[in-house]
């Protein structure tokens, strides 16, 4: 018996109009009959054009509806961006915050991805909030220290309760899309530095109930390794995730 509930979720990224969103997921929900919420929690975040039909045909499921981003202001002249009211209007309850390729292409940084995770939990969802390294600091052997200073900063102001909260991802970038997925025994390595540094900011019991993801290149074919540590409990997918014969492969691994 898993000491927390794992969850899948589906980063659509920028992939899927609004009608290839309602055939995905009727696809999913046709297929997908032996879910037991009880056991799996299963997300579906896809772009914010398709979040208006995700949330209709997810409606009276036990599917949950998560957002790609959101920004850190309640509205306003920031064009292009979007605004918590505007995400809870459809019911969504999970945020992907501090990806690595909003990270690397549209500047983020920990101190944005801080007030990001503040403004999430403020408006009652929840952040999945992504860390991980590069290629070049895991072969300098810098993967701790970076993901040490990505959650000291990231969690800075937080207190315990919303902490507790927050559903941790990591994502070593040099895994992310690229078909290189990292083995088992790295990602059980960080996850559980993952948890001594949520410990030592916070307290071991909360280290016990964080729920800490894997992403970075799953599939069908390799959850089933990742999933065998219960330190993991679940995983961020991109490219699997489009597919929803995969996406259902992957959520019924628990099962
Ligand atoms: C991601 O985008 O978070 C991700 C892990 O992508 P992929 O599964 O395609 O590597």
């Amino acid at each position: 018996m898993r000491k927390r509930m794992p969850i899948f979720a589906a980063n659509w990224k920028m992939y899927k109009t609004f009608g290839e969103t309602a055939k995905f997921i009727d696809e999913f929900k046709t297929n997908f009959k032996a879910f037991d919420k009880n056991k799996v929690e299963a997300v579906i975040c896809p772009p914010y054009t398709s979040l208006f039909k995700a949330a209709e045909k997810l409606a009276g499921t036990c599917f949950s509806l998560g957002a790609q981003n959101m920004n850190f202001e309640k509205e306003g002249a920031f064009t292009g961006e979007i605004a918590p009211a505007m995400l809870l209007e459809f019911g969504v309850k999970y945020v992907i915050i501090g990806h690595s390729e909003r990270r690397a292409y549209y500047n983020e940084t920990d101190e944005s991805v801080n007030k990001k995770l503040k403004f999430v939990l403020a408006n009652d969802m929840v952040p999945i909030l992504c860390v991980g390294e590069t290629i070049e600091e895991r072969e300098a052997g810098k993967t701790e220290s970076k993901i040490l200073g990505q959650l000291k900063a990231d969690f800075a102001g937080i207190g315990e309760a919303d902490a507790e909260k927050i559903v941790i991802a990591y994502e070593p970038i040099w895994a992310i899309g690229t078909g290189k997925n990292a083995t088992s025994k790295d990602a059980v390595d960080v996850v559980n530095f993952i948890r001594k540094t949520m410990s030592e900011i916070y307290s071991k019991p909360l280290s016990e109930k964080v729920r800490v993801q894997y992403g970075g290149s799953v599939k069908p074919e390799n959850i089933a390794e990742y999933m065998k540590d219960e330190t993991i409990d679940g995983a961020l997918i991109g490219g699997a995730s489009l597919d929803p014969a995969k996406f259902i492969k992957i959520c019924e691994s628990v099962l």
